[in-house]
């Protein structure tokens, strides 16, 4: 068992109950929205991230992981404001989203740059994951960066480099945003263990939305969790190859391997809202319990299979 932080306080992690891994609340650019976003209705947005999550848990989802962090416009007072009116857990994440560069403020300090100090990203990471964000009193419990297909470019490794150190400093595990065509998880998996992170403890994310069952094998024989967390993101891969290859996996005995999630939203700043939900209609927090676990069990995987997916991978996560 371990203490596991949310945005309502700490849980054991035993009580998480049924997960879902990488579900975002909002992604919203604080900067875009104050300067571009005049129709945004805070109260409207809140009530409706309230109704969203409380279907969820009706559904019986006790918990979600929401990897928003720097560059997808974590903001925590807003978290917290829909934490307190739903009984559904939101454990917060620390790290830093970029597929490219990092942002400026990171630029000029860091070792050996014109402002000589230790590794800043390292710093403000542990700070959220050990004190709190801001001074909210809202810890992280997990780190998140990304590698997409531009590969390791110099910002993505300095990121990478700094959640792998963090991580091996605090035992804080961490998900990873990666792009299975290029195999950018086994990148991934490398420069993580390199700065000393249990591989154990690291999502690989989006792995689902591969069918190169080598590619994903290789990862989870590894030792890291596949993040089949695109459920409902059918442009990227249709709703049957999603099924089928948590399926195939689980036939060959690595649903112990595998964490479940749609990487949904209340509300995304980066299309259009109701042209989103005209082109993924299934991209929303329903679509798993609904749709996809049906689809699972009528193509033979078990009840115990499910249970492992949705509740203790997510717990040996933490433990
Ligand atoms: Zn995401």
């Amino acid at each position: 068992m371990a203490t596991v932080h949310t945005a309502t306080g700490p849980v054991d992690s035993a009580d998480l109950g049924h997960v879902l891994v990488h579900e975002h609340v909002f992604i919203v650019g604080e900067e875009f929205r104050q300067n571009y976003q005049d129709d945004w209705d805070e109260d409207a947005k809140v009530a409706e991230a309230v109704r969203d999550l409380t279907e969820l848990k009706e559904l019986g989802i006790d918990t979600i992981f929401d990897p928003t962090v720097l560059g997808l416009g974590r903001y925590i007072p807003r978290i917290q404001r829909i934490a307190e009116q739903i009984d559904l857990n939101i454990v917060v994440a620390t790290g830093l989203y970029t597929y490219n560069d990092i942002p400026f403020q990171f630029h000029y300090a860091g070792p050996g740059m014109l402002f000589d100090v230790p590794e800043p990203l390292v710093t403000l990471f542990t700070k959220d994951l050990t004190e709190g964000i801001a001074d909210t009193g809202v810890r992280a419990a997990f780190l998140k960066c990304a590698i997409e297909s531009q590969g390791l470019t110099p910002g993505v490794e300095r990121v990478m480099r700094a959640v792998g150190q963090t991580s091996a400093q605090t035992g804080a595990p961490i998900t990873v945003h990666t792009d299975p065509h290029s195999q950018s998880g086994l990148v991934a998996q490398r420069v993580l263990a390199e700065e000393g992170a249990d591989l154990t403890k690291v999502v690989i994310g989006h792995s689902g939305d591969s069918v190169d069952i080598d590619y994903l094998m290789k990862l989870a024989d590894a030792g890291s969790i596949l993040g089949m967390d695109r459920f409902g993101l059918d442009l990227l891969l249709p709703f049957d190859q999603r099924v089928d290859i948590v399926v195939e996996l689980c036939k060959r005995g690595y649903a112990d391997r595998m964490a479940l999630a749609h990487d949904a939203a209340c509300f995304i700043d980066w299309f259009d809202h109701e042209a989103k939900k005209q082109a993924l209609p299934k991209w929303n927090y329903r679509h798993i319990s609904e749709e996809v676990l049906p689809a699972l069990r009528e193509r033979g995987v078990s009840d115990a299979d499910i249970t492992t997916m949705l509740v203790d991978v997510p717990r040996r996560y933490f433990e």
